[in-house]
């Protein structure tokens, strides 16, 4: 298979969004977890179409315009650090070289995903700091998922802050190293969210919205790509190379072309909710 005719010269990079890489205990969580043959076989198709898995690191420099980006290039990134992806997820990365960035809840290190039982998913252990270092050690960076996973367009400026500043602190004190990379917890944010991190010094924050990134979007509001529970392998590759969760040709997927259309037109740019 070949890669997306959209990449030509590394002017795109699909940032690729993963949770838990196990198989469902409860319906309500299955859309979010990738069965760990599954994902094997995923991380071999990127390797064998000719698709480049670069870290955020690489993205970030691409997007401060200090470094270039591969053809074809792929970020593999993981939410909320549920201890699967010790467990499972990182002998799969290494089997296929594929760097990963995994963003972990700073507060709760070691303790477990209470904010999701409410939502019927079963009870899933969270990394602790001795997890993070062994990942660390492996070559997965670690971004900062915030505090206690509180939907940051929802709590007080302060709690803003803290969401988002004290749980960098934390985890470079854990690492003994720099974290650079926030995701917002359900992808949810206001304008005192996207200020706090930018304030904080991320250097990237991604969201949930879809699409694949291009030079001249905002690092601080980065769209990915989902993978789901139920893309087999060939509509994973159509994700890939569409650069969307959802790759046919629908009224959402009509929609978000049209968008970007627009974008590249200059007329319309991603906007932060107020
Ligand atoms: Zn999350």
């Amino acid at each position: 298979m070949t890669p997306g005719p959209a990449d030509r010269g590394g002017r795109r990079c699909v940032v690729l969004m993963y949770h838990v890489i196990d198989t469902p205990a409860t319906e309500a969580e299955r859309q979010w977890c990738c069965e760990p043959w599954r994902f094997g076989e995923q991380m071999r198709w990127l390797r064998d179409s000719g698709h480049v898995p670069v870290g955020m690191d690489t993205v970030a420099a691409w997007l401060d315009g200090r470094g270039e980006l591969p053809r074809n290039a792929v970020c593999v990134t993981f939410d909320d650090g549920t201890r699967c992806l010790r467990e499972t997820a990182l002998p799969i990365l290494r089997e296929f070289d594929v760097p990963a960035t995994a963003y972990v809840v700073a507060g709760l290190l070691g303790a477990d995903n209470d904010w999701l039982r409410a939502d019927g998913w079963s009870r899933r252990a969270l990394l602790d700091a001795a997890d993070l270092r062994a990942l660390r050690d492996s070559g997965v960076t670690l971004g900062s998922h915030s505090l206690t996973h509180a939907d940051l367009s929802r709590v007080d400026d302060d709690a803003i802050r803290r969401e988002v500043a004290d749980s960098r602190t934390r985890l470079e004190d854990t690492l003994g190293a720099a974290v650079d990379h926030f995701a917002y917890p359900f992808g949810r944010l206001r304008r005192h969210a996207y200020d706090a991190v930018r304030e904080a010094g991320y250097r990237t924050a991604v969201t949930v919205a879809d699409g694949a990134v291009r030079r001249g979007d905002d690092p601080l509001l980065l769209s990915r790509v989902e993978v789901y529970h139920w893309d087999d392998l060939e509509r994973f590759g159509r994700k890939v190379r569409w650069g969307a969760a959802d790759p046919e040709l629908s009224a959402r997927s009509l929609k978000r072309v049209a968008r970007r259309l627009l974008q590249f037109g200059g007329i319309h740019r991603p906007r932060l909710p107020a």
